[in-house]
C-alpha cells in the first residue's frame, strides 16, 4: 500500500503531462472545414430561357449571342450566391430576377402581350427542404414576380395569390412597383400584331402564341438549384402566351406543374404549352417518379417529357435537378434556352438548339 502512495505523484504528473499535450494538440476550431465535412454536396444551378421553335436559320448571330450572354449572367448570378455559402433559394431568385429584367425573355421585362395589349405575368418558388410554397399569377405591377411569389411563402399563411390582390401585396411588403408600361417591347407588341391579324382570318378559334413563322413558341424563366447544405430550390417566372385573355393562367405558377422542389427527390422547372403541363402535373410527376418508381431524375424527366406529353402534342421541356448534384435538360421542341454550372465547370456553359 505504502509502494502505491509513492507512486502518486508520479501518476499526478503523467496525468498532467497528458492533459496539457491534449490541449496543445488542439486546433482553432476551422468554421469552414467543418462545414465542408458536414455539406459535401455538389453546389449547381440550372436556369431556362424558355422552349419552343428556336431555330438556327431563324435567328441572327448577334441575336444568338445576346441570348447567350444572358443565360450565362443568369447562372453566374445564381452560381455566385451558391459559392458565398448561400441558400438554393436565393441562387434562384437571383438568376430569375436577371432573367425578368432582360427584355429578352418571357418574364418581367419583355413579357408576351394578352389579346387587350397589356401584361399579366404569373411566377412561383419552392423551397425543397421545407416544402413551402409561394406564387403569384395575373399580377400587372410588380416589377419581379418572383419576388413577390418569395413573399407570400415567406410572410404569408398562403401559397398563391392572384391579380390586384397580389399586386397590393406585393406593394405592401415594399417591393419595387412599375407603371404597366415598363414591361412593354416593341418586338411584342409587334407578334401580337402579327396574331391578331392572322387570328381574323382563322376559324378555328382564338389563337395564342403564335410566332412570326407561324410556329408556337415559349420565353419563359426557371432555375432550380442545390446548395452546400444539400437543399433544392425551385422557380419559374413567365408573362404566359402570347394574345391569352379571359384571365388565363398557365402552368407556371402552379405548384407540381411548372414547378416543384423537394430534397428527397429533385427540384424542377417546366416551360412549354402550359395548359399540357397543367393536366399532367408535370412538376410533381417528375418527382413521383423518382420516389415511387425509383426512377433516376433523367429518367424521370425524360419518361414525362417524351413518353407522356409528346403523344399529347404537349411541346416543351424541363430543367432537373436532384440532390446528388445529378441533373437533366430535356425538351421535346425544337429548342431550349438552358445551362448550367457547377463545381465542375467553373465556366457556364449554356445551349439553345437541339444538337447542341
Ligand atoms: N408555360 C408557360 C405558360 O403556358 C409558357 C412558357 O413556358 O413559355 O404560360
Amino acid at each position: 500500500m505504502k509502494k502505491l502512495l509513492y507512486l502518486l505523484p508520479v501518476l499526478y504528473f503523467a496525468i498532467l503531462t497528458y492533459l496539457s499535450g491534449c490541449i496543445g494538440q488542439q486546433k482553432p476550431f476551422d468554421k469552414t472545414k467543418n462545414l465542408k465535412k458536414k455539406h459535401p454536396y455538389p453546389i449547381t444551378i440550372l436556369v431556362h430561357g424558355g422552349a419552343g421553335t428556336i431555330l438556327k436559320s431563324a435567328m441572327t448571330d448577334s441575336l444568338e449571342q445576346q441570348y447567350r450572354q444572358a443565360l450565362i449572367q443568369a447562372l453566374q448570378a445564381g452560381y455566385g450566391v451558391l459559392q458565398n455559402g448561400g441558400a438554393a433559394l436565393n441562387a434562384v431568385q437571383a438568376a430569375i430576377v436577371f432573367m425578368e429584367n432582360s427584355p429578352l425573355f418571357n418574364a418581367g421585362k419583355g413579357a408576351v402581350l394578352t389579346h387587350e395589349g397589356t401584361v399579366e405575368l404569373d411566377a412561383s418558388v419552392m423551397d425543397g427542404n421545407s416544402g413551402s410554397a409561394g406564387a403569384v399569377a395575373g399580377v400587372k405591377t410588380v416589377k419581379n414576380p418572383i419576388l413577390a411569389a418569395r413573399k407570400i411563402m415567406e410572410n404569408s399563411p398562403h401559397v398563391m395569390m392572384a391579380g390586384v390582390g397580389a399586386d397590393a401585396f406585393a406593394k405592401e411588403q415594399g417591393l419595387e412597383i412599375v407603371d404597366p408600361s415598363y414591361f412593354i417591347t416593341e418586338y411584342r407588341l409587334r407578334a401580337l400584331q402579327k396574331i391578331l391579324e392572322q387570328e381574323k382570318t382563322d376559324t378555328t378559334g382564338y389563337r395564342i402564341e403564335l410566332s412570326e413563322s407561324g410556329k408556337e413558341k415559349y420565353g419563359t424563366v426557371g432555375a432550380v438549384a442545390l446548395d452546400q447544405y444539400g437543399n433544392l430550390a425551385a422557380g419559374t417566372s413567365t408573362g404566359g402566351m402570347t394574345n391569352k385573355r379571359f384571365g388565363r393562367i398557365g402552368d407556371s405558377p402552379i405548384i407540381g406543374a411548372g414547378t416543384f422542389a423537394r430534397n428527397q427527390t429533385c427540384a424542377v422547372s417546366a416551360t412549354g404549352h402550359g395548359e399540357f403541363f397543367i393536366r399532367n402535373v408535370v412538376a410533381y410527376d417528375v418527382s413521383a417518379l423518382m420516389e415511387y418508381a425509383h426512377l433516376t431524375v433523367t429518367q424521370a424527366a425524360n419518361r414525362v417529357i417524351f413518353d407522356k406529353l409528346l403523344p399529347q402534342g404537349g411541346s416543351g421541356g424541363l430543367i432537373a435537378l436532384d440532390q446528388q448534384g445529378n441533373f437533366t435538360m430535356p425538351f421535346n421542341s425544337e429548342g431550349m434556352y438552358r445551362g448550367y454550372m457547377n463545381a465542375h465547370t467553373p465556366q457556364p456553359r449554356v445551349f439553345i438548339f437541339k444538337d447542341e
